[in-house]
């Protein structure tokens, strides 16, 4: 049974006293009286065997008998929308809402419940608005977090920071990396635009700088909106700023490298330095193992010392720490590269046999859902957390 409806174990109590009144009452009421807790444990009884349909019946049918039993109306609202019945659901909650005999804590419960109904219809603009009518109330709180939640889900990031920055106001909660996060989805959505429509660059790219700058204010520590200043700086041909951008990125976190590890090595590649980036990439590969940091060091030395001396690095590096995906991308590389007829053959062959254990291995992994995707989310697309990813492959991640 649903976690929510336990709640349900105390209506037994409403009846209770129910009973006991009719009792005084006389006879008649007796009769119905009595009718009422045994359908309701019958009810209840279909509940816990998850025979919702079964359950959805009896309560009806109490429903009708007690129209004044506001517990049960609302029992049966959540029964109804937690078996996708949304239609029901918002029925019976606008029912309730349009009651004269209501009291004020019911209704907004009522309305909240509303919000929920339309949220799981899909009626985003509606489910908003019903949220908006609970401010001030004791539900304000939970509305705002819908409220937050929708904004995220139809990234209309200004109002999410609004409304993130107005639960940290009023409830003290620290949304800070939440906020900076926001900013950051303005940032990447402009730096995408200044790339893609090159009639308005500057307008976009400036965009993108005021909301990093806003992404920092809110949180220096994160390392994403660093991460987004060195994207920043490639676009505007100035790897040096890209360069001090990812160095403060590796200061508060060094993981997180391996997403940028190529253009990394590119920036570097511009001011004629390449030695100094393969020196860094070693040292963090070292600490934080991940089959972005050796691909990025084994195209650099490929670039630099020739395939032949990168493939003897790169096998070396994978007999020190073995990895199915550092030994997929070894072949590519040699697959590249001069080679007989068997040779060729043989490393196709390798490829093809992996391919399938390759493509598991490169996925990220949500640490809170376990949601698996083949690119890295900041924000987890299956239960919207931030933050949920680490920047490494499943085979980094299932290695510990
Ligand atoms: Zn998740």
């Amino acid at each position: 049974m649903d976690y929510d409806l336990w709640w349900l174990l105390a209506v037994p109590l409403v009846f209770g006293a129910g009973w006991l009144v009719a009792r005084a009452d006389g006879r008649a009421a007796r009769t119905r009286a009595d009718a009422l807790p045994a359908a309701y444990l019958r009810g209840l009884n279909f509940l816990l065997d998850e025979q919702h349909e079964q359950a959805i019946d009896e309560f009806v049918d109490i429903v009708r008998l007690e129209p004044e039993n506001v517990a049960l109306h609302f029992a049966l609202g959540k029964l109804f929308r937690d078996r996708g019945e949304t239609d029901r659901a918002i029925r019976v909650h606008q029912n309730l809402i349009g009651r004269s005999d209501l009291d004020p804590e019911q209704r907004v419960k009522a309305l909240h419940e509303l919000g929920q109904d339309y949220l799981k219809a899909g009626l985003i603009d509606r489910a908003d608005e019903t949220f908006q009518r609970l401010g001030g109330s004791t539900y304000s709180e939970r509305a705002l977090r819908q409220r937050l939640q929708i904004a995220q889900t139809v990234r209309d990031w200004q109002l999410a920071i609004e409304l993130a920055g107005q639960l940290q106001q009023e409830q003290g909660a620290d949304r800070a990396s939440e906020i900076a996060h926001c900013h950051c989805e303005l940032a990447q959505a402009a730096l995408e635009q200044a790339a893609s429509q090159p009639g308005e660059r500057e307008q976009h790219l400036a965009q993108a700088r005021a909301a990093i700058d806003a992404a920092r204010s809110a949180d220096a520590a994160h390392p994403r909106s660093w991460l987004l200043r060195g994207q920043l700086g490639e676009l505007e041909s100035d790897p040096a700023a890209a360069l001090a951008a990812w160095q403060t990125m590796v200061q508060v976190g060094p993981a997180y490298l391996a997403l940028v590890a190529r253009e990394f090595v590119a920036a570097h590649e511009k001011l004629d330095r390449v030695a100094e980036a393969l020196a860094q990439l070693e040292t963090i590969a070292a600490q934080h193992p991940s089959v972005d940091l050796f691909g990025a060091i084994l195209d650099a030395r490929a670039k630099r010392d020739g395939a032949s001396a990168a493939l003897e690095w790169g096998s070396g590096a994978l007999l020190a720490a073995p990895s199915i995906l550092g030994y997929d991308r070894l072949n590519e590389l040699r697959l590249a590269t001069e080679l007989s007829e068997s040779e060729r053959n043989e490393c196709e062959f390798t490829r093809t046999l992996l391919r399938a254990q390759v493509r598991r291995l490169s996925r990220y992994q949500c640490g809170h859902c376990g949601f698996k995707a083949r690119r890295f989310y900041w924000q987890c697309p299956g239960c919207n957390r931030w933050d949920s990813y680490a920047p490494l492959r499943s085979e980094e991640l299932e290695r510990g």
